[in-house]
């Protein structure tokens, strides 16, 4: 049986169009209560009831199995669909949520259109007829007064529910692909080239932590927000592997964890300095590794930093393109001269510096020694705030091995330097062996459970229907002026876009804005029209979607009829397709759509039919996936030199081929601003919410309102008390909220869970507030540059003083 194991190599160009074919977003977590239920109250198993089965939020990557009852045309209740395998048996509130979220006050019932001023909220109903017509009628303006190419469109996995989006290939928009998010991406950016990978995700699943002595989890709170995963770090911990989180926050993963180690915000590649610098002058790491295993041996220019070697041309099988490749010398200890790296029998130094044709050379490995020579764990400290025999405790423990670094998707990635972090555990992970044996690894975990994915089928389209070029949506934002009309299915604008005043003037200066979505979000005000999507529990057809995760194809059953007016993402993209006179080529409904990508030669979906899925309850495990472990990953990559490569001559003009220091972009210690704003303001997700998913859930308001949190310190400063009505304000903009005080963020800034809805703020939005400024090293890297919004200095006060 072959087996397609989720892992690749993958150029930026070839990562891109890749990604252009799929358009699934990337997002984040939930809690898991396993075998929990929930009930609407008063109600009672009857024998009337229905059972459907379906699976859950794809934002949150947990993509939970759900058996769903209902009693009367009503969800009455939800509990994990029963599983062989209990790991994959979960709901958390979120889930049980749905049972009166889809039915609240915030859901978005029919189409409308603006009749105020856009900012104005001022809307009146309209037939779904003639809201079809109105964004045919606005797309083909826009393609006749500027040409075709000038709409942007664009998806998130809330709004966007099951199947893969159609209508931005046949209305040729231009659209925004997730990897170029400008978040979460920022740490991957910097870990694969080591190893040739296409992203950020670990080539191993949490399966194998029981393996390892200890994880350093970094920007990572599973517990709180990805909580299918803890199950992996708790069997983890008690099989005896040493849990040690890395965040600002006293998170609840910090508190379940062995250790707790607290920084500085934004300062996490000081503080893995701080450590690889502890590991190089104590000769901790793995000699014998380093010299079969990395490129640390080669000879490199010691003026110059590039490679010294043979030259050959190369071609990329993807675009057929040449390029030259360097293949790098090594000093050879038995001849005492330079021979290449792959010769057999090759005994390379690690140190030193040599002669080669006139060229005085360095080994990598010397390099670094070099350039980490001011990276002492007092430095670190300095900067971090974290204590240097922490640091030094840490370093060592990681040494040891096996090691795994598990990072999380935000935390750093919501700052420039966040390549340069997660170049920093690739780097530490070569130096000490703790790549490519088991129970060691780095890269996020909590994403995959199982390495098995199959290849499924999809709707063609012809050729001449496609998405133009990948483009970030800040570039759009700040730098593009080419598009004219634009249309979102869920919140992107007040999720994606820092800085909101930039993005509001954006979105003013289209011709015609269209939202599709569920809940009545933020970026409803700012629209021309408004079109309801129903939730993933509802559904026209029998079925809503087909997918692959956690090693299963997952069906997303029919479970309501779609409530009040609204239709499902793939019906309103048919319907504008119709109105344009290109529904045709959509599939005629879910079941033919479904059917579509069921049709596969993969071996791992063999004989796999609807039929079968609804037999199945929704869910049937992939066919020779059974070990989860997977195969070990082993010490051949498809890197040019099929070592691990963790200096980038790529990043030299950056100053980068080795992760360097660099100061945050606005949070630095010593800056100016911080005597009007010297506050630090830090978003995340917590256990009530995905991004602005579920602020309108009743539960969720009983249990969770928005707030701003601050340390007792903090507050006492400014004269604040709990639950004080405050305003946070910088030269950007403000929001007003409620203040928490919390000790478990750390003096000096300030913590908020990510996004609400302006309405729940007071009219207000934290976007107002947040760092828009990009780094331009982040467009050579594979995901290009990320957002900064926790580089952000702010106050706070109380409200009206
Ligand atoms: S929100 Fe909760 S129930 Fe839904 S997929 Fe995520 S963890 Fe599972």
């Amino acid at each position: 049986m072959t087996k397609s194991i989720a892992r690749t190599a993958l150029t930026r160009r070839g990562f891109l169009k890749t990604a252009a074919a799929g358009m699934a977003g990337a997002g984040l977590s939930g809690l898991t209560l396993t075998g929990c239920a929930a009930t609407t109250p008063g109600a009672e198993d009857t024998s009337g009831d229905t059972l459907a089965y379906t699976y859950h939020n794809e934002h949150c990557l947990c993509n939970c199995m759900f058996q769903c009852t209902v009693r009367d045309g009503k969800l009455v209740k939800i509990q994990p669909r029963p599983n062989e395998d209990h790991r994959y048996q979960n709901v958390c509130l979120k889930g049980i949520s749905e049972i009166q979220n889809i039915y609240g006050e915030a859901r978005i019932q029919q189409p409308m259109k603006r009749v105020g001023e856009r900012g104005s909220g001022e809307f009146e109903a309209i037939s779904w007829d003639e809201a079809f017509q109105m964004c045919a009628d606005a797309f083909k303006a826009c393609d006749e007064t500027y040409g075709e190419g000038h709409i942007w469109m664009q998806f998130s996995t809330e709004a966007q529910q099951r199947f893969a989006p159609l209508l931005p290939s046949l209305v040729k928009a231009q659209t925004g692909i997730p990897p170029l998010n400008g978040y979460d991406m920022g740490q991957g950016n910097g870990q694969n080239q080591a190893f040739a990978w296409s992203g950020m995700f670990a080539q191993n699943t949490i399966w194998e932590w029981p393996m390892a002595r200890t994880v350093l989890m970094v920007n990572c709170n599973v517990v709180e927000t990805g909580m299918m995963w803890s199950r992996g770090m708790l069997d983890a911990q008690e099989a005896g592997t040493k849990i040690i989180v890395v965040d600002p926050r006293f998170s609840p993963t910090a508190a379940k964890a062995d250790e707790w180690v607290p920084l500085t915000a934004g300062t996490d590649p000081a503080l893995f300095m701080g450590m690889i610098h502890h590991i190089l002058e104590n000769d901790l790491y793995d000699r014998e590794h380093v010299i079969a295993h990395t490129a640390l041996p080669h000879l490199i220019d010691a003026a110059t930093g590039t490679t010294v070697g043979t030259s050959r041309e190369v071609q990329d099988p993807e675009t057929g393109e040449t390029s030259t490749v360097v293949d790098p010398y090594v000093w050879d200890a038995k001849s005492n001269t330079f021979k290449p790296y792959n010769q057999e029998g090759v005994e390379p130094e690690l140190e030193g510096t040599f002669k080669v044709n006139g060229v005085e050379c360095v080994t990598q490995f010397t390099k670094l020694k070099n350039d980490y020579a001011g990276y002492t764990l007092e430095w670190a400290e300095g900067i971090t705030g974290t204590p240097a025999a922490q640091i030094a405790q840490v370093a060592e423990e990681y040494a040891k091995g096996p090691s795994i670094i598990c990072n999380g998707v935000g935390g750093i990635d919501k700052f420039q330097a966040s390549d340069i972090a997660g170049h920093c555990y690739a780097l530490i992970a070569s130096l000490t062996g703790n790549y490519g044996k088991r129970g060691t690894g780095l890269g996020i975990y909590c994403y995959h459970t199982s390495l098995y994915e199959a290849a499924l089928g999809g709707w063609p389209l012809p050729e001449e229907y496609h998405v133009t070029a990948p483009m970030g949506f800040y570039d759009v934002v700040q730098k593009s002026d080419d598009v004219h009309a634009a249309m979102f299915f869920g919140d992107i604008p007040t999720q994606k876009a820092a800085n909101w005043a930039k993005t509001e003037e954006w979105l003013n200066s289209l011709d015609f804005v269209a939202l599709a979505d569920i809940y009545k979000s933020s970026v409803m005000d700012y629209v021309d029209l408004v079109l309801p999507v129903c939730s993933k529990l509802e559904c026209p057809d029998s079925v809503g979607g087909v997918k692959n995760a956690n090693g299963y194809i997952l069906q997303n059953q029919k479970v309501l009829d779609p409530l009040f007016e609204s239709k499902s993402d793939f019906y309103i993209e048919r319907g504008i397709a119709e109105a344009m006179g290109l529904g045709d080529l959509m599939p005629k409904d879910g079941e033919e759509y479904a059917r579509a990508i069921l049709t596969s030669d993969d071996p791992q979906i063999a004989g796999f039919t609807l039929e079968k899925l609804t037999e199945a309850n929704g869910a049937l495990k992939l066919l020779g996936s059974e070990d989860e472990l997977g195969p070990e990953v082993g010490f051949e990559y498809h890197t040019p030199t099929g070592k691990q490569e963790p200096y980038y001559e790529n990043m030299l003009k950056w100053g980068q081929a080795f992760p360097m220091w660099e100061e945050p972009n606005e949070t630095y210690a010593d800056n100016p601003l911080r005597e009007k704003y010297p506050l630090q303001f830090g978003q995340a997700r917590t256990r009530f919410r995905v991004h602005s998913a579920y602020s309108g859930a009743g539960w969720i308001q009983d249990l969770y309102e928005p707030h701003i949190e601050l340390n007792p310190v903090d507050a006492a400063e400014r004269g604040l008390s709990d639950g004080d009505q405050v305003e946070a304000f910088n030269d950007r903009g403000s929001f007003t909220t409620k203040l928490r005080v919390n000790n478990a963020i750390r003096p000096g800034s300030a913590f908020m869970a990510e996004s609400t809805y302006r309405q729940y703020m007071d009219g207000t939005m934290m976007q107002n507030v947040t760092n828009d400024q990009l780094s331009e090293r982040g467009y050579d890297l594979i995901f290009g540059p990320m957002i900064p919004y926790n580089d952000t200095l702010i106050e706070i006060k109380k409200v009206g003083a």
